[in-house]
């Protein structure tokens, strides 16, 4: 029987996530249905409770359900905790497990798509919402020399320093405690570049060997990669690579198939120039 998946956000009409389920499915013989279902803001969890009635087996969650999805859950992952936020649900044996491959993505985009290993690098993180709260674990993890979190709400940056602290190597402040120091990989994950603004950064943050990182994918050379490029940065990337991985995470967890990535990565990307 054909087993159905969903992703569910609202609004929905921009997502690329049943094209890449599907492209993974078709990829690797899986007969599954995949669809986007735009939740009710009042009714998320109706929604979802609808879905998993019907036969659903899984589904990613995106905004402004991500919160929402990490209240449903029975049971969670530690990088889910840690972020605060869930973009995976799975239907199993009547409980709801749920994750949030979002940070494993953008670090799997890195080191095995552009080629950066982040052991041992210093790597500078902008901002602190949801994206960034579920990168940190993964990025940790990938063993860098430094992880410094900046954001506009400086206090946000201090608490997930302090809530890492004994993970690794990691600080964080304002945009003006970054001071002059250069970072080999610098990632944007703020909202910043949705609204063409930048986050007060200094083009000295950059070295011209390292990796500019923008997670807003599609929009071409954004405010930040632009200041990144006028630094010498030739590795610019934005988060089309991360959106793939992470739905290949997602179709692991769901179908315990992985697929491969680079096909569906080059259909999605539009060239940054
Ligand atoms: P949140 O709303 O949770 O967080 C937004 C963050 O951006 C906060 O840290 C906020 O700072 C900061 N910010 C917003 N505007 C500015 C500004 N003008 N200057 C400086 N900082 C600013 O959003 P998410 O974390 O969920 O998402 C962040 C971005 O990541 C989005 O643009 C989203 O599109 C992208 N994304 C991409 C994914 C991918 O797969 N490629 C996956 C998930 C997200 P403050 O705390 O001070 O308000």
């Amino acid at each position: 029987m054909t087993e159905r998946y969903a992703v569910i956000g609202n609004p929905i009409g921009h997502t690329k996530s049943p094209l890449i389920h599907g492209m993974f499915a078709k990829a690797t013989n899986q007969s599954l249905h995949y669809s986007a279902i735009e939740g009710p803001l009042d009714g998320f969890v109706g929604a979802v409770q609808a879905f998993r009635d019907g036969g659903g087996r899984g589904m990613n969650v995106t905004a402004p359900f991500k919160l929402q999805a990490f209240e449903l859950a029975d049971e969670r992952s530690e990088r889910a905790n840690l972020a605060g936020a869930v973009n995976a649900l799975k239907f199993e044996g009547g409980r709801i497990l749920a994750d949030n491959f979002d940070g494993i993505g953008l670090v799997n985009d890195i080191q095995r798509n552009l080629g950066m290993s982040l052991a041992g690098k210093r790597v500078l993180l902008l901002g602190a919402g949801g994206a960034a709260r579920g990168a940190l674990l993964p990025l940790l993890e990938a063993a860098p020399a430094e992880l410094v979190i900046a954001n506009r709400s400086v206090d946000k940056a201090q608490t997930l320093a302090r809530q890492l602290a004994d993970r690794g190597p990691v600080r964080g402040g304002g945009y003006g405690e970054v001071g002059e120091a250069t970072f080999d990989v610098v990632i944007n994950a703020t909202s910043a570049s949705l609204k063409g603004e930048l986050p007060p950064l200094s083009p000295v943050v950059f070295a011209a060997d390292g990796l500019a990182y923008e997670l807003v994918y599609g929009k071409g050379l954004t405010p930040f990669l632009r200041l990144a490029a006028n630094a010498g940065v030739k590795r610019l990337a934005d988060g089309v690579g991360m959106l793939v991985e992470q739905a290949a995470e997602a179709f692991v967890w769901w179908r315990g198939v992985r697929p491969d990535t680079r096909a569906v990565i080059d259909t999605l990307t539009i060239p940054l120039a």
